[in-house]
């Protein structure tokens, strides 16, 4: 495939950034890429495993030069990221983001970035519950959907060589605006990652009676909760902070729904759980049918590092 960008740099260097290094210098699609993080262990990793062309000591010696800046940090060090590397960029480059949340995240890095640089910010709707530089693999984001939400004024050729890069490494692009981002991650990931983390720390009380059985016994079902449950504490705590109004929108909706079928249970209203579940096993077939995941028994896991 053809360059799309001379020379890219990556802010933070874990799973979403050696993922995006890996797929870019698979299909050749940038020239030279650069890379920072902030602590020396991680610089030192990403240096020893080669995950990019050249590790620097500071996010403004990596952006410089740069025609695209991908800020791949928890949501919470956008802004500070921005703030450090607002100075050094080169004029028409474009600045994305990989951030689980857009308008806090749209908001805290904007006002950072000097006039002539095109921002648009993004979130790869694909991921798993390992971290760091060594967690990263090439094929991360084939056919998974990237969200890109620029503002309506920003550059269209930025905005095109921003897709054309997500379409180069495997991905479908969409773009619509962080507010709907927010309102659909909630109910798609957020929402059910608070609800995973909850179901995992209830188990975890119970297992001090039963501790061997939960683990024994885990296959069915649970075991995607802990899997879930296992994501990097500092980016969620960071998604739940910064996506706090919809998240909870969609948590309130959640509890009337499992009251409602709490009250259908002590009732014994079967009729009702029968096409409340009828209703839900439909969404998941669409889910499959859209090539969003595997109907084979280990929950889309196949082919796919863990
Ligand atoms: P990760 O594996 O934990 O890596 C985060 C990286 O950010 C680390 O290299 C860390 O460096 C660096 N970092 C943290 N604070 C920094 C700072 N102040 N300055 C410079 N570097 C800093 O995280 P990830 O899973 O790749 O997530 C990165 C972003 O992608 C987040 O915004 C997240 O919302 C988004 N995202 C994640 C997923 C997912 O499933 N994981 C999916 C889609 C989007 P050190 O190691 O040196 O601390």
């Amino acid at each position: 495939m053809a360059i799309l960008y001379e020379r890219v740099a990556l802010i933070g260097l874990g799973l979403i950034a050696g993922s995006m290094a890996l797929a870019m210098r698979e299909h050749g699609l940038a020239g030279e890429v650069t890379g920072y993080a902030r602590t020396e262990a991680t610089r030192a990793t990403a240096r020893r495993i080669g995950l990019v062309d050249r590790v620097c000591e500071s996010a403004a010696d990596a952006v410089r030069d740069a025609d695209l800046v991908v800020l791949c940090v928890p949501p919470g060090a956008m802004a500070q990221v921005a703030r450090e590397i607002g100075p050094a960029l080169k004029q028409g480059a474009t600045v994305t983001d990989v951030g689980s949340v857009k308008r806090a995240v749209q908001d805290a890095v904007a006002p950072h970035l000097p006039e002539g640089v095109h921002f648009v910010p993004g979130h790869p709707l694909a991921g798993t519950e390992h971290s760091g530089p060594e967690a990263g693999f090439a094929t991360l984001f084939v056919n998974r959907w990237t969200i890109l939400t620029p503002d309506v004024d920003v550059s269209r050729e930025a905005v095109e060589q921003l897709i054309a890069l997500w379409q180069g490494m495997g991905a479908h692009v969409d773009e619509m605006d962080a507010e709907h981002h927010d309102l659909v991650l909630a109910v798609t990931s957020h929402a059910p990652h608070l609800i995973a983390y909850t179901m995992v720390g209830v188990a975890d009380d119970l297992s001090r009676v039963t501790d061997s059985e939960v683990v024994k016994y885990s296959a069915s079902g649970f075991r995607d909760f802990t899997r879930i449950a296992a994501s990097d504490p500092t980016m969620w705590r960071d998604v739940f902070l910064t996506n706090k109004d919809a998240t909870l929108e969609i948590l309130g909706r959640f509890t009337e729904e499992l009251f409602a079928l709490q009250r259908a249970i002590r009732q014994g209203d079967g009729e009702l759980l029968f096409d409340y579940f009828t209703r839900t096993r439909a969404i998941r077939r669409g889910i499959i049918e859209a090539g969003q995941d595997t109907a084979a028994p280990d929950f889309g896991r196949v082919g796919k590092k863990t």
